[in-house]
């Protein structure tokens, strides 16, 4: 049986047993400081619940780490409650000067058949009015990364930053797609990064890439080298930004599976600062490090006594784009032996005993 197939009955099993919400209770709102690209600002995040991603509503079942399904009411979600939804969450804030809102849809924003036309069109508008928000990030597969499409969300936008993020993962089509199970490649993802590079002349459109840290199947050291090789092509590819996520073991997927039998861990949190390190040397473009879930037992994880002061520093880095200092504690031996130990397990399922 393929890893597809093992995919694809786990989502399915997984979407029978989801406990079903209103779109209004699947909503969410929060806000933090966060870098900009005019300096360190405030964002708004705000989680629109649109039907689900298309991608893991398939026949393939989507990717073997990602349940954001089960934010997604998996109906159809009308327009206008959409557009209430939005502006409700919208008035929970005060925007302060110097904002950029990050809109969720658990899927495509520029996918229609997620999020219509209408309730895209109208919601744009809206933040088209709030004059202290500059930057405005949604996020799409790359399939629905279209020019005309772009240019139509820009049009409604002139004085903002529109950014589409995509979820590129890893730079190793193998990785994409025997690991993920992404569907799609990088030519794909370099298509869709050339047609927002295209209407740079014309409007302030930009592009982020998400990487993930440590698919399953990859030992510590594959995983950190993986990091390092993605964010470079990515670079090169032309995105403006990455985002790391490191993983985290999401309820209801193939990688819970696996880490349930203890074929799988999520990566040492230092492996993610080693990361950190390498990419900021490496790479010019701001990077940003996803902290969420570190220190907890499905999240990155290195011991009790560190793993605070860790994700500090990390948020620090991400906020001031800097390496951070060295620093020492007894659980990093127990970690540069799964990186060593890992280089002779090479894709086998490392154990681990942290
Ligand atoms: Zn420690």
């Amino acid at each position: 049986m393929g890893i597809q197939n093992l995919i694809s009955d786990i989502r399915k099993n997984a979407i029978k047993r989801m406990d079903r919400k209103s779109p209004a209770e699947l909503s969410a709102t929060w806000s933090s400081k966060d870098l900009l690209y005019s300096g360190i600002g405030n964002a708004i995040f705000i989680i629109l619940p649109t039907p689900g991603c298309a991608h893991a509503l398939s026949e393939s079942g989507g990717c073997s780490m990602c349940s954001y399904i089960s934010d997604s009411p998996l109906e159809t979600v009308s327009p206008e409650e959409l557009i209430h939804i939005f502006s409700n969450l919208m008035n929970k804030h005060e925007v302060k000067p110097k904002t950029a809102l990050k809109i969720f849809v658990s899927g495509s924003f520029l996918n229609e058949k997620e999020l219509p036309k209408d309730a895209r069109d109208e919601i744009l508008k809206m933040i088209d009015k709030e004059k202290n928000i500059e930057e405005v990030i949604v996020e799409s597969r790359p399939e629905f990364v279209r020019e005309d499409v772009l240019q139509e969300c820009c049009n409604l936008l002139p004085e903002k930053i529109f950014e589409v993020s995509i979820g590129l993962e890893s730079s190793s089509d193998y990785i994409k797609k025997y690991k993920i199970n992404k569907g799609f490649l990088n030519e794909d993802f370099e298509k869709a990064v050339n047609s927002i590079r295209k209407l740079k002349s014309d409007y302030k459109i930009t592009s982020k890439a998400y990487l993930f840290v440590k698919p399953i199947l990859t030992s510590e050291k594959e995983a950190i080298e993986d990091a390092v090789a993605s964010a470079k092509y990515a670079e090169k590819a032309g995105v403006d930004r990455i985002s790391f996520c490191p993983a985290t073991i999401h309820k209801g997927t193939f990688m819970e599976v696996l880490w349930r039998r203890g074929s799988y861990q999520p990566p040492w949190i230092w492996s993610i600062i080693e990361i950190i390190k390498r990419v900021r040397n490496e790479v010019k473009i701001p990077v940003i490090m996803d902290t969420s879930g570190f220190g907890s037992r499905r999240g990155p994880f290195n011991c009790k006594k560190c793993n605070k002061k860790l994700k500090k520093m990390i948020i620090e880095s991400n906020l001031n784009q800097t390496i951070p200092e060295e620093f020492q504690c007894e659980c990093k031996n127990k970690w540069i032996g799964d990186v060593e130990f890992s280089d002779f397990t090479r894709s086998t399922c490392n154990i681990s005993s942290k």
